[in-house]
Order: structure tokens, then sequence, then C-alpha cells
């Protein structure tokens, strides 16, 4: 069994700087789990604590059933690969793919099929003569990949392996990445500052903020029920539109009252006593926020009510099979995504809708969290 199980882990950089405070999750046995979240969240260096690149400064880091946190790198039987590829540029794919091996004093028969077996995996039997600078960025990458892939490991850890490839190869190779743990079934840790990245290859997804975990779930589980406003925010693109404002019964109706005098009427809406007067966030996603005046995208609301209102189209991007149409609602600029089709014109007021069981609620005094 090669699952990875942090247990309250913390990392104190020597100028005292908290990078990650209390950190548990377990990857299990022959998951693919991301790590994911902005710049400077901590995430890689969880991976690096993970890899035994730096050292753990409270809790415990355990592969398989071994707790490797005093254990080196090169016995902890992970393969890493990095951002930046770091292949030995005057050696050939042939050479970089071999050379951890040979480190380890493999005999030169297993050494070669090992490689070739790696190259036939990623598609690279044509390159193996060739040195890096002879190779794209994607090629480059591959290598990179291969030579992790023939040590054999029992945790693949991945640092954004993707990062410095362009769109559309970044897409391609995210499915190769999918396909190859799906045939190999080794653990994966993947980190990505890339939603997109997270929510299509995650199995489950770890997300951070700020050194702290926020969630750690499936990705639709993320995206229906995020813990709090910051992972409901961080996922899903065009983001979460987020109203702050209370909620009164206006003639028995619950009423989301904004800034910019929004009265945004939410029938059916069943909430706690207690929300009434008080301060929330109000998360409404770009694609449940649709036309109410029967042009496309209108569409039958859901088993509550639905909540009507009217707003200002600002700017409308086409993107082929959508269309993002950011609308101004008195203090709030939401955008709605819309299906393709007759485009709405800039400073029209449109008649939208939502569902009322669309929306989620958080707590804006207590970090955001989801009510
Ligand atoms: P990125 O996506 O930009 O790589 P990250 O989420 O991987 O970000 P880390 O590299 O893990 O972030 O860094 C987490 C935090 O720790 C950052 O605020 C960073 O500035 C800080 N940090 C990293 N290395 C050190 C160090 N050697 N000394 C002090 N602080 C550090």
């Amino acid at each position: 069994m090669a699952q990875v199980r942090l247990e309250h882990v913390r990392k104190v950089y020597p100028d005292g700087f908290v990078a990650v405070h209390d950190a548990s999750f377990e990857a299990g046995d022959g998951e693919l789990l991301v790590l994911v979240g902005p710049s400077g969240c901590g995430k890689s260096t969880l991976l690096r604590m993970i890899a035994g690149l730096e050292a753990v400064d409270g809790g415990t880091i355990a592969i398989g059933d071994r707790v490797v946190n005093d254990v080196a790198p090169r016995d902890r039987d992970i393969a890493m690969v990095f951002q930046n590829y770091a292949l030995y540029p005057h050696m050939t794919v042939a050479g970089n793919l071999a050379f951890g091996l040979k480190l380890r004093g493999m005999d030169k028969a297993a050494i070669a099929g090992r490689v070739a077996d790696a190259a036939k995996m990623l598609g690279l039997e044509d390159m193996l003569e060739r040195k890096p600078a002879a190779l794209s960025g994607g090629q480059r990458q591959r290598v990179a990949l291969g030579r992790a892939l023939v040590r054999q490991p029992q945790v693949f850890l991945l640092d954004e392996p993707l990062s410095n490839l362009d769109a559309r190869l970044r897409a391609a190779m995210r499915v190769e990445i999918a396909r190859l743990h799906r045939s190999l079934g080794t653990t994966m840790v993947y980190v990505t500052h890339d939603q997109v990245e997270a929510m299509t290859l995650g199995q489950r997804i770890v997300v951070l903020d700020g050194g702290r975990i926020q969630q750690v779930d499936t990705p639709m589980a993320l995206y229906e029920r995020p813990a709090n406003l910051f992972v409901a925010t961080f996922l899903g693109s065009p983001a979460m539109n987020v109203i702050k404002g209370r909620i009164e019964a206006a003639a028995g109706v619950p009423t989301l009252l904004a800034g910019g005098g929004v009265r945004l009427p939410l029938p059916g809406l069943r909430m706690p006593e207690a929300w009434l007067g008080r301060e929330l966030a109000v998360g409404l996603r770009p694609e449940h926020l649709l036309r109410a005046d029967g042009a496309v995208g209108s569409a039958a609301g859901g088993t509550l009510g639905v909540g009507v209102f009217e707003a200002v189209v600002e700017v409308v991007e086409p993107v082929g099979s959508e269309v993002f149409v950011n609308l101004r609602l008195g203090d709030h600029a939401l955008v709605a995504r819309l299906p393709p089709g007759q485009l709405p014109r800039v400073g029209e007021t449109l008649s939208m809708r939502v569902a009322v069981e669309a929306l989620h609620f958080f707590d804006p005094d207590n970090d955001g969290r989801r009510l």
C-alpha cells in the first residue's frame, strides 16, 4: 500500500514565516490527489516535504506504513517531476531516462528494458538519441515524466509539471497524465495553481490558501458545496458571483437587499429565522443566471422558487460555444454564462432569473464559512 498521509504537518521557514499550518490529508493508494491554491499558498512546500526536500517542523508524513519525517529523499521510494524539467542538457533522451537507474546500480539490461517501456508509453521512441535542446517543450516535459516513470516508484510527486507549456499543449498533456495514471495505477500527488487542471485531473482535490487547508473533496463536491467563499470563488470560471447584503421579508417574500438599491426577491427560500436581517454573502454561479424574458437560455426554475431581477448589460464576451454577459445590478457586477445565439447589446436592460435552490449562502463574519 502506498498511500501518503499527512497529520498536523507544519512548516516554519528560518525567517519565522509559517508556510504550512496544521495540514492533514491523505492520498489513498493509487489515487491522483491534486493540491491547488494561489501562488504562495504553500502547495510546493507541502510537496517538497513529502519528497523530503524540506524538513517537517511539526506533525508526521507517512508513505505506506512508514513515517518518513527522517528518511532521506532517495530512500522514500518516490519520484518527483519538476516544473522546469531539470533535464541534463549534455545527455541524450535515453541517457536522461537511464541516469537515475544507473546511479542506483541497476544492471544494463534491466535499465534498457525500463527505458524502452517508458519511451513507448510516452511516444519518445524516435527521440531517444536527441539531446534536450533538440526537443519541443512538450517533448521535454515527456522526458521529465519518463525519468520519473522508469523509477517505478510507489508515489509520483508532480510540481506544476505543465505550467511551462502553451495552453493547447497543456490541455493535451493533461489528458496524457490522466491516461498514464489510469494505466499505472500509482499514487500521484499533483501540485498546480490552475483550477481547471485541478478539476479535470484530480480524483480528489486539496484546496489551500495562506498555508491552510480550506477543503478536501472530489471536484464536483467542491464545486457544488464549497465550504467557504474562498473555495467558492477559486473554483469555477468565470468565478461565482457574490452579492453581500441582508435578507428581509418583504410582503412575506424573503428578499435580498444589497448596495445600490438591489431588491432581489427569493420566493420559496427556506432559511433559518436567524438569517433574517443579518449580513450574508450570497453566491450565484454564472451558469445559474438565466434570461427570464423568453430569449434563448430561458429555462424552467427549480423546485423552489425563482428570483427575477433586471440588470444592465455592461460587457458581452462571446467565446464561441457560449457568451459571458457582464451585468450591473446595483453596486454589483455579475457575470452570466449564456448560450450563444442572439447577443445582448451593451446598455440593454435584461430580465434575469435564478433558481433559489442554486444559491449558496456564506457568513462574511466567519471567514466566509458556508451557512
Ligand atoms: P507558487 O505557486 O508561487 O509556487 P506555492 O503555493 O507553491 O506558490 P510555496 O513555494 O510553497 O508556495 O511557498 C509558500 C510560502 O512560503 C510563500 O509565501 C513563500 O514566499 C514562502 N517561502 C518559500 N520558501 C521560503 C524560504 N526558503 N524562506 C522563507 N519563506 C519561504
